[in-house]
């Protein structure tokens, strides 16, 4: 939408400033480097040089930080869009209630695939559990990359903070994920713009620097009053990716290592019970009723399910089937409950 006429200029008048913006828009135009804010068209004798509103599209996980950095975006009348990602390990539910308070577009990727290779090998290591930060940004941003040139987005933005994540937020790993991005001129951080390298539309004016915030560190008092300013609503800080908690980390990396072809539902597993190895077979044991109704609802075929006739855990075993693994089964069945004399169970294979 065309939302500043900024001049009309008549092609023989002696306006040298204007003429010079227009060379430069065509010169810009011929070499790929196409000014996404500025628009030129005829009007008879004149040239009607224009101001789109600038689109940005930004990376939404649903909590304070990004929604702060699609809320400074909209103060200076960008148009923002959510881009919401979903994977085996994070759903996109919560980031999608989340957008609604301010109102924007969003859009719902699902990178399940790739992330999970970046899981499994990722470039620049993991972080302190099986969280691959710095390659899932960049697999995020990529994936933003296309979207916005498919979808003609100017700017891509994040709620990235200098200095907030001591692995994947310093500077050196900012850099290299901008870097590596090929997002280099357009790649936004709001939240610590002015402690960074300015973006081109920042530096053609076309962003107000000086609106955007310069926070670094893990101390989250500014978002928390910029989150009172603008009257965010937000999830406590800590409830994030499950990728972060090592108890989780361990239980995948144990997948990765002892049963490399696992599938999809081998990866659901992870998010329920007590996970115990038997040589190469899991055994998963469920820690509530809830979590029983889970796993019988994850049974599939090659599978072994069992379940006490008294009050006790479900069991599921996943991989290779022997009297051995059943009877360690039913071994961590009575461990977890208070059996009666008679011990029966019922097994479903
Ligand atoms: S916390 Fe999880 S979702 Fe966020 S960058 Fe790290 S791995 Fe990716």
């Amino acid at each position: 939408m065309v939302v500043i006429i900024q001049l009309l200029y008549n092609i023989h008048t002696e306006c040298q400033e204007a003429k010079l913006e227009i060379m430069l828009y065509w010169y810009n135009t011929r070499k790929g480097l196409h000014d996404p804010a500025i628009r030129l068209r005829r009007s008879g004798r004149s040239i009607i040089y224009s101001m789109k509103k600038i689109k940005a599209l930004v990376l939404f996980s649903g909590g304070l930080d990004s929604l702060l950095a699609m809320k400074l975006l909209q103060e200076q009348d960008i148009s923002v869009t959510a881009l919401i990602f979903k994977s085996y390990f994070f759903s996109s539910k919560k980031a999608e209630k989340n957008a609604k308070q301010l109102n924007v577009p969003v859009i719902v990727s699902d990178i399940s695939k790739k992330h999970l290779e970046v899981v499994k090998n990722p470039a620049s290591g993991h972080g302190k559990a099986a969280n691959p930060c710095i390659d899932c940004h960049l697999l995020m941003l990529r994936q933003a990359k296309k979207i916005a040139e498919k979808r003609g987005f100017d700017l891509i933005a994040t709620g990235e903070v200098l200095g907030e994540r001591p692995f994947s937020q310093n500077k050196n790993a900012l850099e290299k994920i901008k870097k590596n991005s090929g997002l280099s001129e357009i790649l936004l951080r709001p939240l610590s713009a002015k402690l960074l390298e300015p973006t081109i539309l920042e530096e053609k004016g076309l962003i107000n620097r000086e609106r955007l915030e310069a926070i670094s560190g893990r101390s989250r008092k500014r978002q928390l009053e910029l989150a009172k300013k603008y009257k965010l609503k937000f999830p406590t800080p800590g409830g994030g990716c499950i990728l972060t908690e090592k108890e989780f980390g361990k239980k995948l990396f144990d997948l990765f290592e002892k049963q490399p072809d696992f599938e999809e539902n081998d990866l659901k597993l992870l998010f329920f019970g007590r996970h115990f190895w038997n040589n190469n077979t899991k055994i998963v044991i469920g820690r509530n009723k809830e979590e029983n109704e889970k796993l019988k609802k994850l049974f599939q075929k090659g599978d072994i399910l069992i379940e006490p006739e008294f009050p006790g855990p479900t069991a599921l075993i996943s991989g290779k089937s022997s009297k051995e693994n059943i009877a360690k089964a039913k071994t961590l069945i009575l461990k977890y409950s208070k059996p009666p004399s008679k011990k029966l169970f019922k097994i479903k294979a």
